[in-house]
């Protein structure tokens, strides 16, 4: 078996123990961050809309209810703080794409793929203009991603013979790593944003809009008769309409149990660098970096000049709990691989680490649907890339709730559902199976195995 490059090239042992020595187990963007409280459910309300879940796609779809209809009474229930999942604890790359990636979109929806592209680069415009509207603080800059080389094999995935190729010095003189081989930035599809501060806000406009919000308020079930009740422990509101906005967690529809399982994906963030560190490494445009190894990093520069590095080991676990969020051998490893890519940096320290649940589905991005009669929409299932993609979903759900007809609910990829996972032990075993070879590929000059070509073929897999 081949090594990979963070294999063949790992930094001594002494550098990792030291630097990871002082971090903390907690989330950077969400540490110190001032949030307002809001107010627990206690007895009965009456909404149009009650919203369940307060991360980026139960914000976004109050917000847009309110924005296409500011008589709508809308209520959303978190069962938490509003931003302490995913929503609040993610690298802030905000894709344009609403497919999970281009290869993704590409194989399963040939047909309608060009609109799916229009669809997501109008929905990244439109979070950027809100973002001006309403003068939201999220640190949103749009300054793309760069997709680099670290492998000899991966240079062809990067189509040298096409315009905008970046060979080694032309990558290493944008960002400086002995490991990139080459590089392509796509300039305009992807922003960075402040993820936590993106959510908080997202609150803040839906309150100004007349949203009311509470937390510590969990759904713990929802009665159909001429209205809907949805009920907490304390409370419950009566609905018209109900959207379902809980990602990884335990769906309220019991169709959608199988729909989605929590993968956890891990972070590190860096003590802010010296001038002399950047000049070091260069990224004056500030990217969003992604390598393209099946287990690939994502990496990013902060707002106060440190460096974001995550990804690579994402673990599928039965549930979304706590205990899997520190886990000191891929920490570790994240940190060797971080050494690996940026020798030069040899001292700095790491200030914060953390891991988040990611709701994989089977087809790598958001499904949809109706339940209830007509009165209960849901999306779930963005893989790792719902930054952006929570605010098409909200659309879209809003569109299936309203009973509208649109180019968003006449999408294939709106109307099919996905194949839902198959129920535990098959589904560990299955994933398992699939992570080895995915990490055999990425040891063999990217050379897919017969299982994975099988999974590619009836469009089932494992990503994050
Ligand atoms: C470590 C990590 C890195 C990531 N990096 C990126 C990235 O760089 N770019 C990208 O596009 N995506 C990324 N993602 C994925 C992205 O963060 C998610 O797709 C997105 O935040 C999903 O938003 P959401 O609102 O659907 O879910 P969440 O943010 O998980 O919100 C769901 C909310 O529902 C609430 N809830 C659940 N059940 C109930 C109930 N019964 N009653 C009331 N409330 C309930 C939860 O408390 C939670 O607040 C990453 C994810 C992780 C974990």
């Amino acid at each position: 078996m081949d090594q990979t490059v963070f294999e063949r090239n790992r930094p001594a042992a002494a550098v990792v123990t030291e630097a990871l020595r002082g971090s903390r187990a907690a989330v950077f963007w969400l540490d110190g961050l001032p949030r307002p409280e809001h107010a627990v459910l206690i007895g009965q309300q009456r909404a149009d809309l009650v919203v369940v879940g307060g991360g980026y796609t139960g914000l976004w779809t109050a917000v847009r209810a309110k924005e296409r209809d500011p008589q709508r009474r809308v209520i959303v229930l978190e069962a938490h703080e509003f931003g302490w999942a995913a929503s609040g604890r993610n690298g802030g790359f905000c894709s344009a794409s609403i497919t999970h990636g281009e290869e993704n979109g590409r194989r399963r929806w040939p047909d309608e793929f060009d609109t799916l592209v229009r669809l997501g680069e109008e929905n990244l415009t439109q979070i950027e203009e809100t973002i001006s509207r309403y003068a939201m603080a999220a640190e949103f800059e749009r300054t793309g991603e760069l997709s680099v080389a670290i492998e000899p094999h991966q240079v062809e995935w990067l189509e040298p013979d096409v315009d905008g190729f970046l060979d080694a010095d032309a990558i290493r003189a944008e960002v400086n790593s002995p490991t990139y081989l080459a590089g392509r930035w796509d300039r305009t599809g992807t922003a960075l944003v402040n993820p936590a501060r993106l959510a908080l806000e997202l609150a803040r406009v839906a309150a100004e809009l007349g949203v009311e919000l509470y937390e510590h308020s969990a759904v713990t079930g929802i009665d159909r008769g001429p209205q809907l009740r949805v009920r907490t422990e304390r409370g419950w509101v009566r609905a018209g309409q109900v959207a379902l906005a809980t990602n990884v967690f335990p769906s309220l529809l019991k169709r959608n149990r199988l729909m989605t399982v929590p993968v956890y994906d891990y972070a590190l963030v860096t003590e802010p660098l010296t001038d002399a560190q950047w000049a070091e490494i260069g990224w004056r445009n500030r990217q969003g970096l992604a390598d393209l190894a099946n287990q690939f990093h994502y990496y990013r520069v902060t707002g106060d000049g440190r460096i974001l590095f995550g990804g690579y080991d994402a673990i599928r676990q039965r549930s979304v709990d706590a205990v899997h969020e520190d886990r000191p051998a891929t920490f570790r490893r994240l940190a060797e691989h971080f050494f690996t890519t940026f020798p030069q940096l040899g001292g700095l320290q790491f200030s914060h680490r953390w891991a988040g649940a990611i709701d994989t589905s089977t087809q790598f991005c958001a499904f949809y649907g109706l339940a209830g009669a007509g009165r209960i929409g849901y999306a779930a299932g963005f893989t790792g890339l719902g930054v952006g993609a929570a605010r098409f979903a909200a659309d879209v759900v809003l569109d299936l709730l309203g009973g509208e007809k649109t180019e968003r609910t006449e999408l294939e990829m709106v109307r099919r559902r996905p194949l839902p996972f198959p129920p535990d032990p098959f589904a560990a075993a299955g994933v398992a199976a699939t992570k080895w070879s995915l990490d055999r590929a990425d040891h063999h000059q990217g050379r897919r195995n017969l299982l994975l070509k099988t999974l590619d073929a009836v469009g089932l897999g494992f990503d994050s």
